[in-house]
């Protein structure tokens, strides 16, 4: 194996000492978590991070208890080598990078089980979720003990959820949102956008277009019900498979949006072929 560009971690003691130095030396730290298949979205939430941050973690780990049996956790694109590059690249400072067995060793039998904002969209099609990716941000949290950990609005429910457990449980950081990266077209950037043909990624930036009129109608006071099925309806018009949800939340309870009450934020999830894309937009 080539030497990495970005030392690596492999083990929680390895990780500590390294972090321990810093924190010792005053510095201030920001953890970014991640499953690797880097893009651009997530090296700005590197860069976002060494505004205020001295030196920057980047956790590369594809969470086995987030996925169902059903999904992709085998096929999930796993680029290592290159993850480093762009990291290094990027000035991030270290790689914590551990195996299935350092994060869940045997006889690991603890789960946190978020409510709340956890309720309702992605749990209504992947019930299990939230609870894999409450559970190893959390333990991500204590191995790190970062003054920061910087989450992308790309995953708008799950930023909400990590921002209720942070508060619920008084971990000792801030949770900083960033916002979505898009490709030119308007296609939010994701890991799983590697899993498009040619044809459905011609199609995959209807998701963008149809949310962002949602917003713009809604704004001018079209009911949620009418903009959220037709949005739906031209989705499917534009070859997508099967929606799950198009839907109006308030953007920071994510229960049902009022008009008359704070910001909103227009949510979907559908999917093109064998791809689940998702995506949000501000009312
Ligand atoms: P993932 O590797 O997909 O679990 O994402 C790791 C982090 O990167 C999460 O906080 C995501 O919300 C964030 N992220 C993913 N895609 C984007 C994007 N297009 N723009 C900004 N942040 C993103």
């Amino acid at each position: 194996m080539p030497t990495p560009s970005i030392p690596v971690s492999a083990t929680v003691a390895d990780l500590r000492a390294r972090v321990g130095t810093w924190r010792r030396e005053g510095r201030r730290i920001a953890l970014i978590p991640t499953m690797g298949a880097l893009h651009e979205g997530h090296i700005s939430l590197v860069r976002l991070a060494r505004e205020t941050c001295d030196r920057v973690v980047t956790s590369i780990f594809v969470n086995p208890t987030q996925f169902a049996p059903t999904e992709d956790f085998s096929t999930y694109p796993r680029t290592f080598d290159d993850d480093c590059d762009q990291l290094a690249r990027a000035d991030c400072n270290l790689v914590w990078a551990p195996g299935v067995r350092e994060m869940y060793p045997e006889g690991f039998a603890t789960r946190i089980v978020p409510e709340g904002a956890a309720e309702g969209l992605e749990t209504d099609f992947r019930p299990h979720f939230f609870g894999g990716v409450a559970t190893v941000c959390a333990k991500l949290f204590l191995q790190v003990a970062p003054d920061i950990a910087v989450f992308g609005e790309k995953d708008f429910q799950q930023l909400a959820v990590i921002r209720q457990i942070v508060r619920d449980l008084d971990l000792p950081l801030a949770i900083v949102g960033a916002p979505t990266m898009r490709e030119a077209d308007g296609l939010a950037m994701s890991s799983r956008n590697r899993y498009l043909t040619a044809d459905e990624r011609r199609i995959a930036p209807l998701v963008h277009r149809v949310i962002a009129e949602v917003a713009e109608r809604v704004k001018s006071g079209i009911s949620v019900d009418a903009a959220c099925a037709d949005a739906a309806a031209t989705l499917t018009a534009g070859g997508f498979r099967s929606i799950d949800y198009v839907a109006v939340r308030d953007a920071a309870t994510l229960k049902p949006y009022d008009p008359a009450g704070g910001a909103g934020r227009v949510l979907v999830a559908a999917w093109l072929g064998k791809t689940r894309l998702i995506d949000n937009i501000a009312i």
